[in-house]
């Protein structure tokens, strides 16, 4: 078995860790909040005191951390992965972050002999902890092949998606689809409970007719239908709505950069942004159903 660094170890880092280490990998975990430190450690993970600690030594380096600028910090900094990991360890970001600064990390590494890929994921919270996530792996071909051991705890698929950066592309187009999708279950249930439906029985249907999808099945924005759902839990994140802005943003400048049109897109990202202001940033990005259901005004 191996070992295996993690930085990052949050609501997805967190049971991702808890995978490999069922797995029978060392994991050395390090995160900047000591609770999710804590909770690493009950599950098996070592916890060390840093990044350069956490890739000392390990065969292969995990980083799943909220955005560009901190898996920038994390992999540049003066206590970074690239100044402190042997260059015999495979670097694998499974954060979701712009191309941009994905593309940044793929040169530098390369300029500094690593072997990196990016390998953001799909499943949410659930997947993480069932072990069913998606990855989707962009870079070097034998790069990806001698990831995919290193991956398969934690995932149900793993897709190669090509060159560099490609990996954050998909996971951006996917979740552009995720946020319109939960936009449009959040209008179908308010809608559906107004119009007299009981609440089960709509999602009964919707379930198994041309309504279905992965919010619905996951993150059903009403309480008591669906157990996953961040609505039973007065909307304590599984995905946080400032996440959500950020990674449907994505999705709005590289639909800039590509000259494409992304109506839906942006009306849903205006949702986010008025819990965002409205301070509920950190709540749950299916509380946007706040803002059809009206309970943001009360
Ligand atoms: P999170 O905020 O719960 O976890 C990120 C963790 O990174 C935090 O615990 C934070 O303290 C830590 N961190 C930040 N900077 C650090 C640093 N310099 N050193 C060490 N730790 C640092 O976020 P999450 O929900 O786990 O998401 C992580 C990534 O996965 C994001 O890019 C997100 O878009 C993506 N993602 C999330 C989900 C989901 O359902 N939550 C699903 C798929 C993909």
């Amino acid at each position: 078995m191996s070992t295996i660094g993690f930085v990052g170890l949050g609501h997805m880092g967190g049971p991702m860790t808890a995978n490999l280490v069922q797995a029978g990998h060392t994991v050395k975990g390090f995160d900047l909040v000591p609770a999710a430190m804590e909770e690493a450690v009950r599950h098996g993970v070592v916890a060390v005191s840093s990044s350069a600690e956490a890739v000392a030594g390990a065969d292969v380096v995990f980083t799943m951390l909220p955005k560009g600028q901190h898996a920038l910090a994390v992999y540049q900094g003066d206590d970074g992965i690239f100044a402190h990991a042997s260059t015999d360890t495979l670097l694998i970001d499974s954060s979701t972050i712009d191309v941009e600064s994905c593309q940044t990390l793929h040169d530098e590494a390369r300029v500094k002999g690593f072997r990196f890929i990016d390998a953001p994921v799909s499943g949410g919270i659930s997947g993480a902890e069932a072990g069913t996530l998606t990855f989707m792996v962009g870079g070097a071909d034998d790069h990806v092949a001698e990831a995919k051991p290193y991956i398969e705890p934690m995932a149900g698929n793993i897709i190669a998606t090509g060159g560099d950066t490609t990996g954050q592309a998909a996971k951006i187009c996917n979740n552009l689809m995720l946020f319109i999708n939960l936009a449009s279950t959040c209008e179908g249930a308010v809608l559906a409970d107004r119009l007299g439906l009981d609440k089960q029985t709509f999602w009964d249907i919707a379930r198994v007719s041309s309504g279905d999808s992965w919010a619905l099945r996951t993150w059903y924005p009403v309480p008591g239908v669906v157990d996953t759902a961040a609505s039973n839990r007065d909307f304590d994140p599984t995905f946080t709505t400032d996440l959500a802005n950020k990674d449907i943003g994505l999705a709005i400048a590289a639909a800039q950069q590509t000259d494409t049109p992304l109506d839906l897109g942006e009306y849903v990202q205006g949702m986010f942004q008025k819990l965002s202001d409205a301070g509920m940033g950190g709540k749950d990005c299916s509380a946007i159903v706040k803002l059809v259901d009206g309970s943001m005004d009360g």
